[in-house]
């Protein structure tokens, strides 16, 4: 039997295929192909896969997509499409609750929360060991919280998430909208210029609203931060620590532990455990 593990998110698509005791790796392009597409190719190469696990960067719900802003979904109802065509038993969440399904593991907190920030910006909170889910599995959508008025559109439709202003994909719009090439924070952060500095200094602020409502709202016991952004800057989690007690409820703050994750994919260790 093989298990087959998959991590989609904005850029790429990253499986794991365990086969015999031996691990197959493979990143492509996650433009290039459909996930749907990607499922049947692999069901059809290996037809001894039984257990597909996958990490989703978009909304899901009960093995449905619900809505896939920078993945090119062809099949919806993927559980019940695949599982109906082939031998085999499909689950799928979202990236954030998988990420915090390997975080929990690590840390063994009952209540905790977790940030990331990649190309998005994601939440989930875990209370009392179990994800904390809403009606739809839609809790926590924190990158589309209100912060300010932006020129431009987010992926749900409106103007003025957090999403555009602390996220990879904002800080892209942002260089965009002002005629910058594509900066890393690190570059925006160090740069000369205006527009740079006005782009960095919305990002933290947006960072910091984010990290302080999570706390205030969810109380953990611990606060993930991670995602691609996060963790090739690590010192915004010092940024974090030095000013979060401006905008958190202090109370909140006294039993906070602030950590920065430990896992390389967080999201594709989830997608195995799922
Ligand atoms: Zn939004």
């Amino acid at each position: 039997m093989s298990k087959l593990y998959i991590d989609i998110g904005g850029t790429y698509l990253r499986s794991e295929l365990l086969n015999n005791g031996k691990i197959f790796k493979e990143k492509v392009s996650s433009h290039t192909i459909s996930l749907n597409d990607y499922l049947e190719d692999k069901l059809k190469t290996c037809p001894d896969i039984r257990k597909i696990g996958i990490s989703f960067a978009g909304q899901t719900n009960h093995g449905k997509i619900l809505s896939s802003p920078n993945i090119s979904v062809s099949e919806y109802n993927i559980k019940k499409y695949i599982e109906k065509k082939y031998h085999v038993s499909l689950k799928i969440d979202n990236d954030i609750n998988c990420a915090l399904l390997a975080e929990k593991e690590y840390s063994k907190a009952e209540n905790m929360a977790l940030l990331y920030i990649g190309t998005g910006m994601g939440a989930a909170v875990l209370e009392q060991g179990k994800i904390v889910r809403g009606e739809s599995n839609l809790a926590y959508e924190l990158g589309h919280v209100p912060f300010k008025k932006a020129p431009f559109r987010c992926g749900c439709g409106k103007d003025n998430c957090l999403e555009l202003f602390s996220s990879g994909s904002g800080l892209k719009k942002w260089c965009a909208y002002y005629g910058l090439p594509a900066m890393s924070v690190e570059a925006l952060k160090h740069s000369k210029d205006k527009r740079a500095k006005k782009i960095y200094k919305n990002f933290t602020k947006g960072l910091l609203r984010a990290a302080a409502t999570l706390v205030t709202l969810a109380n953990p016991k611990v606060l993930v931060l991670g995602g691609g952004v996060i963790l090739s800057n690590p010192y915004l989690k010092e940024e974090v620590e030095k000013k979060i007690g401006k905008y958190a409820l202090f109370s909140s703050l006294e039993e906070l532990d602030l950590v920065l994750s430990q896992f390389k994919n967080a999201s594709m260790e989830g997608a195995k455990r799922l």
